[in-house]
């Protein structure tokens, strides 16, 4: 069933979303070569609880921790341990917030000190596929105007938009309806309303985009090991221009 939120509902969701927001920011200014993904995984869920909500990946299907983070060729879904990250790396970070029974859901890929130029063009044109998604979350238009968007940006700076998994609804539940691919013909797919809340993510491969799951059965990498990046943003769909529930304080 696909939900749409009464403004109650929404003042609860942007709650949320500047708690995941607030949270991002936080955690830029930790990531640095040395810092252990475990660091950042407490220097989150310490944040968010100080903020009276919870981290609400913790022990969804029974995932171990509260953010999930994914190095260089890991596509989503990475655990926290004890590896440290290194000059060069990028690291993608997704984390989702519960706070009064409405959810925040946002992800957002990081440089490790210096990286290389193709790596910095994946994380520019991942983060503006993003944008130019989310410009398609207004009412009137079909759900799949903005997968296209995403998909027909990535493909045109010659990297490849993952399949396997997408976005989704949130709201009172992190995962609600409908899918959101990042892949997709225009014109197709349900019609958005205002007060539908999605949240839109783009995964992006640097090669191809297919990936495997790893043998702790979460980790995701791509088949070919090359470079991975993810943005996310949960947005409230409205008639003229959509709401990004999670940005970034300016
Ligand atoms: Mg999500």
């Amino acid at each position: 069933m696909i939900t749409i939120k009464s403004p109650r509902e929404i003042a609860l969701m942007r709650e949320a979303g500047r708690i995941v927001s607030e949270t991002f920011t936080v955690l830029a200014k930790a990531i640095k070569p040395g810092v252990t993904t475990i660091e950042l995984d407490r220097l989150a869920e310490n944040f968010i609880r100080q903020k009276h909500a919870r981290p609400a990946f913790k022990g969804l299907y029974n995932f171990p921790a509260s953010i999930c983070a994914s190095v260089n060729e890991e596509v989503v879904h990475g655990i926290p341990g004890p590896r440290k990250l290194k000059e060069g790396d990028i690291i993608s970070i997704d984390l989702g917030v519960e706070l009064n029974g409405y959810f925040g859901d946002g992800a957002w890929t990081f440089p490790v000190g210096e990286i290389s130029v193709e790596a910095n063009a994946l994380l520019k044109v991942t983060r503006e596929a993003l944008a130019a998604g989310t410009s398609k979350a207004l009412a009137g238009n079909r759900l799949f105007d903005i997968s296209h968007a995403i998909q027909s940006y990535v493909e045109g700076h010659g990297f490849s938009v993952v399949r396997d998994y997408v976005g989704h609804g949130i709201g009172r539940a992190m995962h609600e309806e409908p899918q959101v691919p990042n892949y997709g013909k225009p014109g197709r797919g349900l019609r958005l309303v205002t007060g539908m809340t999605l949240a839109i993510e783009p995964m992006v491969n640097a090669g191809t985009h297919a990936v495997r799951t790893l043998a702790d059965n979460w980790t995701v990498v791509t088949l070919d090991g090359k470079l991975s990046a993810h943005f996310e943003h949960t947005v409230l769909v409205l008639n003229n221009k959509p709401e990004i529930l999670t940005a970034k304080a300016e």
